[in-house]
């Protein structure tokens, strides 16, 4: 079973949101009611060697803990070791594989290695949508070897951000913020003439207000990109929709919490000074679209969230879409992350685990992970 434990590691290696880790409990408990054996395989971080600390034991002592059951962690993902960790398995029993990135061979999809890996299994589940949109050895190259098929929070997965693709309930509402326009030219366009609202914030944003022809001081610009978003304003005019840009934002000095900042129209910020979140006003007119909405989905920070005084803008969203009577799913890395931290991720309907997975599941693409599974 791959499952996706890339969970966060503070300094010292401790895990910071175990939230991947729940949420593939279902499946497992399925599975020990089934009397399989449960081999577990998970890549951690961006291992260059094989660090001490993107080694999968304390991924498997929290898994451990959360099903109040053993979970034997074997140090390697093929060969002996796991053979003889696996020859001495019982029904119901798991088994967790070492950070399978410590191969370069899974990056690379070697056909040996996805042999060795399935060689002591009879099925393969994938429970790792935050993987599915790479084909490597244990997401993709295992399938030729092993009956292949999807765990509970992959379908999960499918069927909100498919629902969001395919039916959503109108007025639908889309929400698009973070650190650049390149990274989600694909998703304000796979929306456009679907969703009802599109509002724009974050670092973004930025870029759409200088094709509006506003000078942004030393804000985040992708000069390259400002004829993109010209693009994406016409596109979405044609279907009908205004994107709702920040009409006001925080601007600040400096990219720190105790720098001078202050609340500026769009139009007005000052020559040296940057913008780091949406406006009360903006918030204030996001937060009323969010709420009168059926349907939102919300990529992305509204403003440099990391840094408290600039975090106020995506609370106020995160409140409004907590608020929303709706179907509220939220996807992305960072702003998923936000999300845990505020205490909010119970308070909405969905909280993806992929980021850069459900960006291209909505964008479009065939995710090569779920395109190797059975429909089954
Ligand atoms: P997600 O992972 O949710 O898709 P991104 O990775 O696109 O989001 O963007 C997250 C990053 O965007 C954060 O590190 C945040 O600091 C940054 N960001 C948001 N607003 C701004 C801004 N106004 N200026 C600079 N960076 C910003
Ligand atoms: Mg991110």
């Amino acid at each position: 079973m791959r499952v996706d434990y890339n969970v966060p590691l503070g300094d010292n290696g401790t895990i910071q949101d175990d939230r991947r880790i729940r949420e593939t409990i279902p499946t497992i408990t399925y599975l020990i009611e089934k009397r399989a054996k449960i081999i577990l395989v998970s890549h951690l971080g961006r291992p260059k060697k094989k660090e001490k600390e993107l080694r999968m034991d304390e991924v498997g002592k929290r898994l451990s803990q959360l099903l109040g059951k053993p979970v034997k962690k074997v140090d390697d993902c093929i060969g002996e070791k796991v053979g003889n960790a696996i020859d001495g398995m019982k029904d119901g029993d798991i088994v967790l594989l070492e950070n399978v990135r410590f191969y370069p061979e899974e990056e690379k999809n070697d056909e040996n290695f996805a042999r060795a890996l399935s060689l002591n299994a009879d099925v393969y589940v994938n429970d790792s949508f935050g993987t599915a949109h790479r084909a490597h050895a244990s997401t993709a190259g295992v399938t030729k070897f092993l009956p292949a098929v999807a765990g509970f929070l992959m379908e999960k997965e499918m069927n909100y951000l498919g629902k969001l693709i395919t039916d959503p309930k109108h007025p639908f509402t889309v929400v698009v913020g973070g650190a650049k326009v390149s990274d989600k030219i694909g998703l304000i366009e796979s929306f456009i003439g679907k969703a009802s609202e599109i509002c724009i914030g974050g670092g973004m944003a930025f870029t759409f207000l200088r094709a509006k022809g506003y000078a942004v001081g030393k804000s985040k610009v992708e000069p390259e990109k400002i004829d993109v978003a010209k693009s994406l304003i016409e596109k979405a005019k044609k279907a009908g929709l205004d994107i709702e840009l920040p009409v006001d934002v925080v601007a600040s000095e400096r990219l720190e919490d105790t720098a001078l900042h202050k609340v500026v129209r769009a139009d007005e910020i000052p020559q040296e000074w940057m913008g780091v979140d949406i406006g009360p006003e903006t918030a204030k007119n996001f937060a009323r679209i969010i709420k009168n909405s059926a349907t939102v989905f919300w990529n992305g920070p509204m403003g440099v969230y990391e840094i408290p005084s600039f975090s106020v803008g995506t609370m106020q969203v995160a409140l409004a879409m907590t608020a929303c009577p709706g179907v509220t799913v939220v996807g992305g890395g960072d702003i998923a992350a936000a999300i845990e931290k505020m205490g909010y991720a119970d308070k909405v309907t969905h909280v993806s685990t992929g980021g850069g997975a459900a960006l291209e599941f909505l964008s479009g693409e065939n995710l090569p992970g779920i395109a190797a599974l059975l429909d089954k």
